[in-house]
């Protein structure tokens, strides 16, 4: 598989729209089909390529949420309310429609299930989309390498796949889920707040455990929690990152 994802990558497919379904208010789960996908890793991205009747054209990158699952490919897309691409995509697309697709693309924020190190997940928003991928991927490959999840959303509403990950952490010991709330918590949990030492501390692994750590998320996000891993001693080439802009 990984030979074919890397001499598919820069053809230009077209793609077909399976499923276009909300998976919280301001994010949707786009679900194409794509004939001859060569198949991808988890982390990897799509660029994805809109292109009008009179020629104008316009790409973006999205993340592939989905375990590699033959010909399908699925996005999570977060619409940003002016945005150029992520509402049409989100509130125009329809099953049936059709976009261009490239991809795999991207070999270093990815997680192989041959390399038995712990994992350590950490998204904020729409960065659980290639986290997914990567948990979704354990799952179907057997794998019992420990993952832990710490993910940031503004409030309980903002949970990318809640029931999914619900269901996932109860079944998998392997698989921890820590949700932090910025803006609103849920009864019960802790007040809201950002990511921060002691959250990764205590929801993380210790670095002398030499975990992958994989982050994404808005760069800003990105930039602080990766600042933070390194602070606590994590060596800054296990920690990879994945900025959405
Ligand atoms: C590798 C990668 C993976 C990604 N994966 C995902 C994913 O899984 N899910 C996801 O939702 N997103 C993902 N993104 C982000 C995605 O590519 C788009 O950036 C996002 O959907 C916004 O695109 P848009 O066309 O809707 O917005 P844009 O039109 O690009 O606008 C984005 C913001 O920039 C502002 N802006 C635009 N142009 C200007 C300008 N000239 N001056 C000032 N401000 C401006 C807009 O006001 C808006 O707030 C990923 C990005 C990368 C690089």
């Amino acid at each position: 598989m990984a030979r074919a994802a890397v001499s598919g990558r820069l053809t230009w497919r077209v793609a077909s729209v399976a499923e276009n379904r909300a998976i919280t208010a301001s994010a949707r789960s786009l679900v194409f089909d794509v004939p001859g996908w060569p198949g991808h890793l988890p982390g990897q991205h799509v660029d994805v390529r809109l292109t009008a009747e009179d020629g104008y054209s316009v790409q973006r990158s999205y993340s592939i949420a989905s375990a590699a699952n033959g010909d399908r490919v699925e996005l999570a897309v977060q619409r940003v309310a002016d945005g150029e691409v992520s509402p049409y995509l989100c509130d125009v697309l329809n099953a049936g429609d059709q976009v261009e697709l490239r991809g795999p693309v991207g070999g270093w924020f990815v997680w192989r299930a041959t390399d038995p190190a712990p994992v350590l997940l950490v998204a904020g928003g729409s960065g659980i989309a290639p986290l997914m991928a990567m948990i979704r991927s354990r799952a179907e490959q057997g794998s019992r390498v420990p993952f832990r999840l710490v993910y940031s959303v503004r409030t309980p509403q903002d949970v990318y796949f809640a029931d999914e990950l619900r269901q996932r952490a109860r079944e998998d010991a392997g698989l921890d889920v820590h949700l932090v709330y910025t803006r609103e918590a849920p009864e019960g949990a802790p007040a809201p707040k950002r990511i921060g030492v002691a959250t990764l501390n205590t929801h993380g692994w210790p670095p002398d455990f030499t975990p992958n750590c994989f982050v994404c998320g808005p760069t800003g996000f990105v930039e602080a929690v990766a600042d933070i891993l390194v602070a606590l001693g994590h060596d800054p080439r296990r920690v990879r990152t994945e900025r959405f802009g």
